[in-house]
């Protein structure tokens, strides 16, 4: 039950005055908790560790409160934080956590746990998985996904697109990303900046040095500052554009902004100190560099990428060319590519175990449910069998329909001369095809009627229908349609007849007692001539 607590401004007198109108079936989700995740989302990007904190915090109160979707939404802000600090493990540990909850995930809740998805196999170098798991995102869109988020994913997708080499496609992705976020600075910015930085990566340099332009002009004309992130864009897309001396100017701006916000456990933090010494390497300064390049292996030395380790190396072995240090740039170039092709099969490994941990549970289910599915079914005719009726049936009269719930235990006349006269197999046939004929007599509405197989010829029938009478006729119609059934392609000059027996729930009644009324009736019927309905 969801507790009110009285406010200090309101006071208890009013709380008592008004009643609780809150219907307990809907799972409270108080507006305050969901307004604190949706900033916890938004401060994850830019302040993972912090962010993540919170959400533990967060995740706890909502799980007293009983605040599904919050508590969904504070495991995947744990999930991002860890992501974004290179934790990659125990980000699918979370991600799966949130999506095996006992309740469904609420439309954003599905689409942020698909761009995570995405976003840890772009981490691990494999991003054909990363753009399926984005397009599932793409397909659970609704009005109530954030936009932030929508746009968040769509930008993801041009991404990856850009980096798979569609760039006709990657153009357009962006341009919807940016449609979605005109108008929001920081928003339209990240959108800006991704595109300059996926021209940056593939070598267009005119595009890369548009891009740059465009985003210092939108930052001017919000009078929105550029974040670390979009300064790094610039210093690097000036190095690519042979301007070291602007870069350097730029790429010392995007570490001064990322300083504040807890620049030793993001992941960007050493990458902008690398573009720095970079540039500074590009301008002369080899010294300077290196001393920068230092920093940068501090400041990943913690929780770091090995992807950023061997960005570090390989700025290394530049910075010691330049130091005229030829032996010392060889073999960390050396090192550079023993720990390259190291990382890619690490890489690989790690891919495949978290497709596995992604999906095993999923498997798993479905394998259950299958079997589950297999071991309730009689293999012969694909009915129901006896461990399905147990279940069931105890269900539907617990759920309680007397009057309304009818079994009719059906049993097929001289069966065994079937087998003898013409063969198991012509038997087998026969059964086959009464089954048919049962499902086929089920009242059509989807009640919960259903026909099962007993065992040997023996069938039976679970009616809910609006009366007794009905259930009786329509048993009486099935037992027509069985002898009247043209059996001549299997058992030629033999016709096949049934006796039944009906019982129609009692108060009181339980499994036990319905189904041996419905016995003592189909004995009844068997011993007064067989063919007929009893009673
Ligand atoms: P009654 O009218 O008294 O029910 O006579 P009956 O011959 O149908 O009854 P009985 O219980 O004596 O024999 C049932 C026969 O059903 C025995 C067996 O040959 C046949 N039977 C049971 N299961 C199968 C099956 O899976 N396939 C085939 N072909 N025959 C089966
Ligand atoms: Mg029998
Ligand atoms: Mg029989």
């Amino acid at each position: 039950m969801k507790q009110v607590r009285p406010s200090r401004s309101t006071g208890a007198l009013m709380v008592r005055s008004r009643p609780n109108y809150q219907p307990s079936s809907r799972p409270a989700n108080p507006a305050p908790l969901l307004a604190e995740l949706d900033a916890l989302l938004a401060l994850v990007t830019s302040e993972p560790a912090l962010a993540g904190e919170r959400a533990q915090d967060l995740q706890a109160r909502a799980e007293r409160l009983g605040a599904h979707q919050v508590v969904a939404g504070a495991v995947l802000c744990r999930a991002e934080a860890c992501q974004r600090r290179g934790e990659i493990a125990a980000a699918v540990t979370l991600i799966r956590q949130a999506c095996d909850g006992s309740t469904p995930l609420s439309g954003g809740n599905r689409v942020r746990a698909s761009l995570l998805k995405a976003f840890v196999y772009n981490d691990l170098g494999d991003e054909p998985t990363a753009l399926q798991h984005i397009m599932d995102a793409v397909l659970a869109f609704s009005d109530e996904v954030p936009r932030l988020l929508r746009v968040r994913v769509l930008n993801k997708a041009a991404d990856l697109l850009n980096k798979l080499g569609a760039l006709e496609d990657s153009l357009l992705w962006y341009s919807r990303a940016e449609e979605l976020a005109v108008g929001d600075p920081p928003v339209h910015l990240m959108v800006i900046n991704n595109r300059a930085y996926g021209a940056l990566l593939d070598g267009r340099v005119d595009d890369a040095v548009a891009g740059a332009q465009q985003l210092s002009e939108f930052s001017a004309r919000y009078g929105y500052p550029l974040n670390a992130a979009g300064l790094d864009t610039i210093a690097r897309i000036n190095l690519l554009a042979g301007d070291p001396q602007t870069a350097v100017e730029i790429a010392q701006r995007a570490v001064e902004a990322a300083l504040p916000v807890d620049f030793l456990t993001a992941d960007a933090g050493p990458y902008y100190l690398i573009t720095l010494a970079a540039a500074q390497r590009s301008l002369g300064r080899p010294q300077e560099a290196q001393a920068t390049l230092n920093q940068a292996q501090k400041a990943c030395s913690a929780e770091g990428y090995a992807r950023v380790k061997n960005e570090i190396l390989k700025e290394q072995a530049e910075i010691l060319a330049a130091l005229g240090d030829y032996r010392g740039a060889y073999e960390t170039l050396q090192a550079f590519n023993a720990a390259d092709r190291e990382l890619l099969s690490r890489t690989r490994e790690a891919q495949a175990r978290i497709r596995q941990t992604l999906f095993e549970t999923k498997a798993a289910r479905e394998e259950a449910a299958r079997y589950r599915e297999e071991a309730r079914r009689d293999p012969l005719t694909g009915l129901r069998n006896r461990l399905y009726v147990q279940e069931r049936l105890t269900e539907l009269l617990t759920a309680g329909h007397p009057g309304r719930l009818s079994v009719a235990l059906v049993d097929l006349d001289h069966f065994k001369s079937v087998n003898d006269d013409y063969s198991h197999e012509a038997g087998d046939r026969v059964l086959e095809a009464v089954a048919g004929l049962l499902e086929a007599a089920l009242p059509g509405d989807d009640g919960g009627s259903f026909a099962a197989r007993f065992g040997g010829e023996e069938f039976l029938l679970v009616l809910l229908t609006p009366n007794r009478d009905r259930a009786h006729q329509i048993v009486e119609q099935l037992r027509r349609t069985v002898q009247q059934h043209d059996w001549s392609y299997v058992i030629p000059g033999r016709e096949i007849t049934l006796s039944a027996g009906l019982a129609t729930q009692a108060p009181g009644d339980t499994y036990e007692t319905l189904l041996a009324r419905a016995d003592q009736h189909l004995y009844n019927a068997k011993s007064s001539g067989r063919n007929r309905v009893s009673p």
